[in-house]
């Protein structure tokens, strides 16, 4: 599935990519860059160099001038008297009008005398209402002076933002008037970004009147680039400069030829943006999180301006509003996505029983409750039983066991999850042994009985997103089930473990080839006789790395990984290998090996088996398979034909763990079993439960009146051997009489204790 997803991204973001790679190429979001260019200029806000003077005929010099056009031999003492003042470069942005008799020898000398630092404005590209009804001619009329264009580029916005380099007219190149004073040049029809982030209200401005009238401002003009030109109207056309009003042309020169003084801008390709755009696109498919969708969609646009911000102030400029829109449509799409992905999650239910799936116990928003966790043992068994209906109406009373009148929701496999009240250890143990009991008496169904072996796992991680405390509680089931224990919360350790569990099958192939799997020997110890008769094979896993590893960590995970059989023949060659010396001296010896109940499903393994006593020549008389008690096979057409397949062939059978699940009269009577084995839990407290006390007794009457011998098994004292010998206990195994051996130890420990005069206990 998630496979899929990625692969739908991938397609999604090639489409995008390069749908916005057009769009991108051909500018189609301009206005959009336009906005934020103004909006970035406003943010960077400044004061013109102040090196650049608008000197213009403003309102109230306009009023006096009463002959228009301004005569030239005016234009030529102004332009005189601002060079005497010391002004560096002059740009003359005003139409010369034109004289019968040709140029004035004033103007005419003007031009020569500064022909690198006089810039005369190609009348052509002075505003039309100028020329209007007038002959003008400006450098071709005086053949010396240079000519320069001052063309407001007019954007579809009706103002101004760009501007050319340098532009063609009538066969001539005139660089513009900003470029002639900043001493910069570019390509014909080359564009520049014109840079508003400077205060148009900061250029200084000198009005005509005041500067004829003042001669101490004169001296303000010195080493000073001067526009001379027009800012008043009626005849001024005022110019909307980007973000910042109308001004007159003069102004817009100046504005100009300040951001060439800094440097050329350098325009960075469309292409830059486009795949920053893509970059964040595609982490926002990607994320699975709707917040984190969010951030990314809003930082990725506001961290893109504050980039688009500082590269302007280094001459860098760049569009984004391609990428932002390219991110704005992936985020829209992916958002909502997620959200539909999220509804319909939340609103999962598990197809049989209709109970909130664990998909929308995931989806849901962190909670200060424990996160439960129920796990039904062997659930997959019982299930294949069941009919849809019957799993639903079993569901439904497990949930209303497990949560009384509030939500449980439902996973694969016999999981269940509630939400509770944190509960303290006591009251945990109390409360989970309460509810075992409760599944373990189980069910009626039909006609059908069904008992629940289960065990539950918890996560208290309240700072933890739910979907990390689902896998919490339900690793931690696993764990209880490794460790045998009822209940487990959650343990950092746990996810190690896991990680461990993952592997374990394939090291478990390899521990099997290479020998590292061996068996263990526990002596039992014949009550009547007093004499070691016996001894049960016990699965050992030497691991490299690891060291010794007990067979709770790796039993179940076998079994489920169909890995138990070979791992039950190792152990089985193994004991018989070490017991064989034995066996052949001591005739009535009996080697006990354990077997789960999934080995009886196949109707081949008795064959197994009586290979392995085979090669090593011994009786199947002498092996005692140690069989777990289970509800579930008694009643198994296979299982109990393998077990009449098994005692017709001679192997003896036992009842392990008696007492740990229901078993009924019933179910001992149709076990083919000459041997009962009390567990370990009800001998090692008999002496201080009343209640285990009383079951070991009776049940080992039990086994006597069925003509089974009894074995009692976690025999750590003496105190505990006396007891169950008083109790007329056949066997008993334990530690007070030794701990499961490695086989020569356990040879050592024959040798010892086969002497009459070293038995264990005297009668
Ligand atoms: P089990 O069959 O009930 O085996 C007895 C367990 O009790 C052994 O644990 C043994 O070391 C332990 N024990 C013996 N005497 C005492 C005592 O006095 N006090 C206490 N507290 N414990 C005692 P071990 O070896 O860890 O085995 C655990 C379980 O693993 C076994 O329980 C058995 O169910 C399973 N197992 C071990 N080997 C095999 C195997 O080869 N095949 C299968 N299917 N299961 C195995
Ligand atoms: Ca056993
Ligand atoms: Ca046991």
């Amino acid at each position: 599935m998630l496979r899929k997803f990625y692969i739908k991204s991938y397609k999604t973001l090639f489409t995008i990519g390069a749908i916005f790679a057009f769009t991108g190429a051909g500018y189609f979001f301009e206005p959009l860059d336009i906005t934020a260019s103004s909006i970035a200029s406003k943010v960077r806000m400044h004061e013109a160099s102040g090196d650049i003077i608008v000197v213009a005929m403003d309102e109230r010099a306009g009023a006096e001038q009463t002959q228009w056009p301004w005569p030239e031999d005016k234009i030529a003492e102004t332009v005189e008297l601002l060079f005497e003042a010391g002004a560096r470069k002059i740009v003359l942005a005003h139409e010369v009008p034109v004289n019968a008799s040709g140029p004035s020898t004033r103007l005419e000398e003007l031009t020569r005398l500064h022909a690198d630092t006089f810039f005369v404005v190609e009348p052509a590209q002075l505003p039309a209402d100028a020329q209007k009804g007038r002959s003008l001619v400006g450098a071709n009329y005086l053949s010396s002076a240079e000519p320069v264009h001052a063309e407001p580029l007019l954007r579809f916005w009706g103002g101004v933002d760009h501007e050319y380099y340098a532009m063609e007219s009538e066969g001539r190149v005139l660089q513009s008037a900003a470029a002639a004073i900043a001493g910069q040049s570019g390509n014909i029809y080359e564009l520049y970004p014109i840079d508003f982030s400077i205060d148009a209200k900061t250029i200084p401005f000198m009005s005509l009147l005041d500067l004829q009238a003042d001669a101490g401002l004169r001296s303000s003009l010195y080493g000073k680039d001067v526009i001379l030109g027009f800012e008043a109207p009626p005849n001024m056309k005022p110019i909307k400069l980007l973000g910042q009003g109308s001004y007159g042309m003069a102004t817009l020169i100046a504005i100009q030829a300040e951001t060439l003084k800094s440097g050329k801008p350098v325009v960075l390709p469309w292409y830059v943006a486009w795949f920053f755009g893509l970059a964040i696109a595609y982490s926002v498919l990607r994320a699975r999180k709707i917040k984190t969708q969010t951030a990314l969609l809003f930082g990725g646009l506001l961290g893109s301006f504050a980039v688009l911000v500082t590269m302007n102030s280094f001459g860098l400029y760049l569009v984004f509003a391609n990428a932002w829109i390219m991110i704005i449509v992936v985020s829209i799409a992916g958002i909502s996505r997620n959200l539909r992905e999220k509804t319909r999650l939340e609103n999962a239910v598990h197809p049989i029983s209709g109970l909130p799936s664990t998909d929308a116990l995931r989806m849901l928003e962190r909670s200060d409750l424990t996160v439960m966790h129920a796990k039904i043992r062997r659930s997959s068994e019982l299930l294949e039983i069941l009919t849809d209906r019957q799993q639903k109406v079993l569901a439904e009373k497990v949930s209303r066991l497990l949560n009384p009148g509030t939500t449980v929701w439902h996973g694969d496999n016999g999981r269940y999850y509630w939400l509770a009240e944190e509960l303290s250890g006591d009251t945990a143990q109390h409360h989970f042994q309460s509810l075992a009991l409760i599944f373990r008496n189980g069910f009626s169904i039909d006609d059908l009985n069904v008992s629940l072996e289960v065990v539950f796992g918890l996560d208290q991680r309240k700072e933890m997103s739910m979907s990390d405390r689902v896998q919490g509680a339900t690793m931690s089931a696993k764990q209880a089930i490794m460790k045998g224990v009822q209940w487990l919360a959650y343990e950092a350790s746990d996810r190690g473990a896991a990680k461990w569990s993952v592997t374990l099958l394939r090291e478990l192939d390899l521990a099997i080839e290479n020998g590292h799997i061996y068996a263990a020997l526990q002596p039992k110890l014949d009550l009547r006789t007093g004499c070691i008769s016996g001894a049960e094979a016990l699965a050992r896993w030497h691991h490299p790395t690891k060291g010794l590893i007990r067979p709770d960590e790796f039993i179940e995970q076998a079994d489920q990984g169909g890995r138990l059989l070979d791992l039950t023949l190792c152990v089985f060659e193994n004991a018989l290998s070490a017991c064989a010396p034995t066996i052949h001296n001591d005739p009535d010896f009996v080697l006990s090996v354990n077997i789960a109940p999934s080995l009886l499903e196949s109707l081949a393994f008795p064959g197994c088996l009586m290979e392995k006593v085979e090669k090593f020549g011994i009786d199947p008389r002498n092996i005692m398979l140690e069989v777990t008690e289970s509800s579930q096979f008694a009643d198994d057409e296979i299982c109990s034909q393998t077990m009449q397949q098994l005692r017709l062939r001679g192997f003896e059978l036992s009842i392990d763990d008696y007492g740990t699940a229901n078993s009924t009269l019933e179910y001992l009577r149709k076990i083919p079993a000459s041997e009962l084995k009390i567990d370990r839990k009800f001998v090692s407290n008999m002496l201080e439960n009343e209640a285990d006390y009383h079951l070991v007794a009776s049940t080992i009457q039990l086994g006597h009146r069925l003509r089974m011998l009894v074995v009692a098994e976690g025999v750590e004292d003496d105190k505990t051997l006396n007891t169950l010998q008083s109790l007329n206990c056949d066997i008993i195994q334990g530690y007070a009489i030794s701990r499961p051996l490695d086989p020569p130890d356990f040879g050592d420990f024959l040798a010892e204790y086969s002497t009459p005069d070293k038995k264990l206990i005297n009668l």
